[in-house]
């Protein structure tokens, strides 16, 4: 049965042991970073980071918030990254466990395509100009285990479980969680297997912590780069 992560950011006090646990697992190399007064470090996902502590400060009904927002690919139900590629040897989806797997010959497939049909933003380009991204931990599951980044969170903000058991789980978190903070939600519940629950609306977490996705299918990262080519190609002739 496919599986489904629970995370309740309402709980995670960014202590980055989930960061940690991912980097060690996949054995990842650090990023050289510095710092950029803020807790959220390195400052984005990347090639070498499958998981971010997303940190926002907000002045919310006028008092300050500190959000933390655990980051990683969403293993989407039907993911736009595998319906772009259209080749199931480069990406696939696990039937047993639901993860969204790039392979050996995800290397050889258009990186620019994989990245922009993401609504979340993930993918993430390296050097050789191949992808990555989180694997769910799918050598771990399938060996019994919690994927490395919920095993290593101390607070239970990170959950990970049958999808049915993880739906039902975050139902009722998010029933607790609304007592305090009426706008409280979960994120995509529907179409994702890695479920958010928020105490605010989704824009002051991340741009991307709801599917950008627009109804027509092209995601604003699309829609940006048809807006911006027409302007670099006007520049390019005044040049
Ligand atoms: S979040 Fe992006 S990279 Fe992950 S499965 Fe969905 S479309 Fe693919
Ligand atoms: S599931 Fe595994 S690969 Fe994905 S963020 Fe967690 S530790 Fe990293």
């Amino acid at each position: 049965m496919a599986k489904a992560f629970f995370i309740d950011t309402t709980l995670c006090t960014a202590c980055r042991a989930c960061q940690v646990a991912c980097k060690q697992w996949h054995d990842l190399p650090a990023e050289e970073t510095k710092n950029l007064g803020t807790h959220q470090n390195p400052p984005d996902l990347s090639f070498n980071t499958y998981k971010l502590v997303r940190m926002n400060e907000k002045v919310i009904d006028g008092q300050l918030r500190w959000l933390f927002f655990p980051e990683q690919c969403r293993h989407c139900i039907e993911a736009p990254c595998l319906e772009a590629l259209g080749d199931p040897g480069a990406i696939y989806q696990d039937p047993d466990t639901g993860a969204i797997l790039y392979t050996r010959q995800t290397r050889q497939a258009d990186a620019d395509a994989i990245i922009e049909s993401c609504p979340y933003h993930i993918p993430r380009k390296g050097p050789d100009g191949s992808v990555s991204k989180c694997d769910m931990c799918n050598d771990r599951v399938h060996n019994g285990l919690l994927p490395a980044c919920v095993q290593a969170c101390p607070t239970g903000a990170m959950n990970f479980g049958e999808r049915d058991a993880m739906l039902e789980m975050a139902n009722k978190r998010l029933e607790v969680v609304k007592a305090k903070y009426p706008q409280a939600l979960l994120l995509d519940p529907d179409t994702v297997s890695v479920i958010y629950l928020v105490a605010f609306p989704p824009e002051n977490y991340h741009e991307f912590a709801i599917a950008s996705r627009e109804p027509s299918g092209v995601t604003r990262h699309m829609a940006l780069r048809k807006m911006v080519r027409p302007f670099a190609a006007a520049l390019s002739h005044l040049g």
